[in-house]
C-alpha cells in the first residue's frame, strides 16, 4: 500500500464528524443505502473486535418549518425501506424536548441507531491489522505514474517501480487524478468541499445531549449544519460545505492554482455552479460571517449564542461532479480491465467503509480468478 502522506488519516479518514451513519437517508436499491447499512454492522462488530470505544446514542431529526413535514415523511419511508427499526416520529415539542430538552422544531425522527466514534482509530487499528497479516504500508510515496500492460499494472512512486496483478485506487481527494492516470476518459471530477467547524464551549455543552439534525435539502448532497457530540468528549457544530480552492484546502485562505484550474476547465462545473448557486453562496456567507452561521444551528436550537461556538477545524469532502454538473450522490467505482478506483466516497463512506472494501476485493478476486 502506497500512501503519500507520513501517516493514515491526514485527510477525510481523520477528519469527519465522526457519526455512525444509520441509512436513514440514501435512496432504497442505492449503493450507499446497501452499504451504509451493511456497513454499519460489519463496523460495530469491528469495532467491538479491537476494542475501540464507540456509543449508540440515538440522533434527531428536526423538521424546523413548513416545507420540511414532507421531506421528513420521505426520511422515515426511506429508513422503513432500508431495514431500520425502531424510528418514531416525533410530533410534539414536549417529546423533541424528552430528548433533547434545548431542541425547537415542529416535528422530528428519532433514529436510535445513529452512534459516535473516532475513526482516527479505526484507521489506525486497520493498519494494525493489515500490516499483521502481512501488507506493508509505505509512506511519503505518492504514486506519480501508473501504466497497465496486458499481463501486469506498473505503478511508479519517487522514482521506484511496483508491479501488481491489480491496482486498486482509494485516494480520496485525488480519486480522479489518480484513475485519470490511466483512464484520461474519467466521465468525473473531484471537486473539494471544504466543511467548517465550531465546538461548544465548555460552558454551553449541555445545551445538546447527542445528535441534532436538520432536515437535508434532497437537491444538494451535504446534510446542513447540525450538532454533534463527538466521541472525544466535544460538541461540535457544523459542517458547513464552501467549495475549497484548493484539493487539501483546511483554511479559507489557502489556494492552489493548478487545482482552482481543474475545477474551473471541467465542463460540469459552471452547470454545477448554476444549479446549486443560491446553497454556494448562502453556504459562502455561513463561511464569512459567524453570524450567519449561528443562525443556521440557531433554528434547532436557540439558546445558542455566538460566544458560545469557538472554531474547531474542517475537513475537506471529496465530492465526484460529472460532465453536466451533476454533484453524485452515490458510491462510484471505476472498473478498468487491472484497475478499480473508488472515485466517489464522501458521507457515510467512513461508516461504509468496511462494506465498500468487501466489494471491492471481491470484484479484485473475481476480475485475477
Ligand atoms: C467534513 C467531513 C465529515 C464527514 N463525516 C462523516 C461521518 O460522520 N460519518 C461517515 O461515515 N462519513 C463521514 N465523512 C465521509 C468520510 O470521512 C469519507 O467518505 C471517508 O473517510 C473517505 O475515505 P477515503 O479512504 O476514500 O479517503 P481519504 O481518507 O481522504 O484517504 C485518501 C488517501 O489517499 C492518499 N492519496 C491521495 N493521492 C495519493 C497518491 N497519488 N498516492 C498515494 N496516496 C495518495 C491521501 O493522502 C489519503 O490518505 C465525512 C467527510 C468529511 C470530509
Amino acid at each position: 500500500m502506497l500512501e503519500k502522506e507520513a501517516e493514515l488519516g491526514r485527510h477525510q479518514s481523520g477528519h469527519n464528524s465522526g457519526v455512525l451513519h444509520s441509512g436513514i437517508y440514501y435512496r432504497p436499491g442505492s449503493s450507499k443505502a446497501k452499504n451504509c447499512v451493511r456497513g454499519y454492522g460489519m463496523m460495530l462488530r469491528f469495532l467491538e473486535e479491537a476494542e475501540i470505544p464507540y456509543e449508540i446514542c440515538g440522533k434527531l431529526i428536526v423538521a424546523t418549518d413548513e416545507r420540511d413535514l414532507p421531506r421528513l415523511a420521505t426520511l422515515e419511508r426511506r429508513a422503513r425501506e432500508n431495514g431500520l427499526v425502531g424510528v418514531r416520529r416525533l410530533t410534539r415539542t414536549e417529546e423533541l424536548r424528552e430528548i433533547e430538552p434545548h431542541v425547537t422544531g415542529r416535528e422530528a425522527l428519532l433514529v436510535p441507531q445513529a452512534g459516535i466514534v473516532d475513526y482516527r482509530r479505526v484507521v489506525k487499528a486497520l493498519h494494525d491489522r493489515v500490516v499483521a497479516r502481512g501488507a506493508t504500508v509505505l509512506f511519503g510515496r505518492r504514486v506519480e505514474s501508473v501504466r497497465e500492460t496486458t499481463s501486469a499494472i506498473r505503478v511508479i512512486s519517487r522514482g521506484e517501480a511496483f508491479t501488481a496483478r491489480f491496482l486498486v485506487g482509494c485516494a480520496g481527494l485525488h480519486s480522479d487524478r489518480l484513475a485519470r492516470l490511466a483512464d484520461p476518459d474519467l466521465p468525473v471530477r473531484i471537486l473539494p468541499f471544504r466543511g467548517e467547524y465550531y465546538k461548544l464551549k465548555a460552558h454551553a455543552r449541555g445545551l445538546v445531549r447527542n445528535l441534532i439534525y436538520p432536515v437535508p435539502n434532497p437537491e444538494f448532497p451535504f446534510l446542513g449544519v447540525h450538532f454533534t457530540r463527538t466521541a472525544w468528549g466535544d460538541v461540535d457544530a457544523g459542517p458547513n460545505a464552501v467549495l475549497a480552492l484548493k484539493r487539501e484546502g483546511y483554511t479559507r485562505t489557502d489556494l492552489d492554482l493548478d487545482d482552482l484550474w481543474e475545477i474551473l476547465t471541467w465542463p460540469g462545473f459552471p452547470r454545477m455552479a448554476w444549479r446549486h448557486w443560491r446553497e454556494g453562496f448562502a453556504e459562502l456567507v455561513r463561511s464569512w460571517v459567524k453570524p450567519r452561521f449561528v443562525e443556521a444551528l440557531q433554528k434547532l436550537v436557540p439558546e445558542v449564542r455566538d460566544d458560545d461556538l469557538e472554531p474547531a477545524g474542517a475537513g475537506v469532502r471529496a465530492q465526484a461532479c460529472d460532465r453536466e454538473g451533476r454533484l453524485l450522490d452515490d458510491f462510484y467505482l471505476r472498473r478498468l480491465p487491472r484497475q478499480l478506483h473508488v472515485c466517489n466516497a464522501p458521507s457515510p463512506a467512513a461508516t461504509s467503509s468496511l462494506s465498500i472494501g468487501e466489494t471491492v476485493s471481491d470484484e479484485v478476486l473475481a476480475a485475477l480468478s
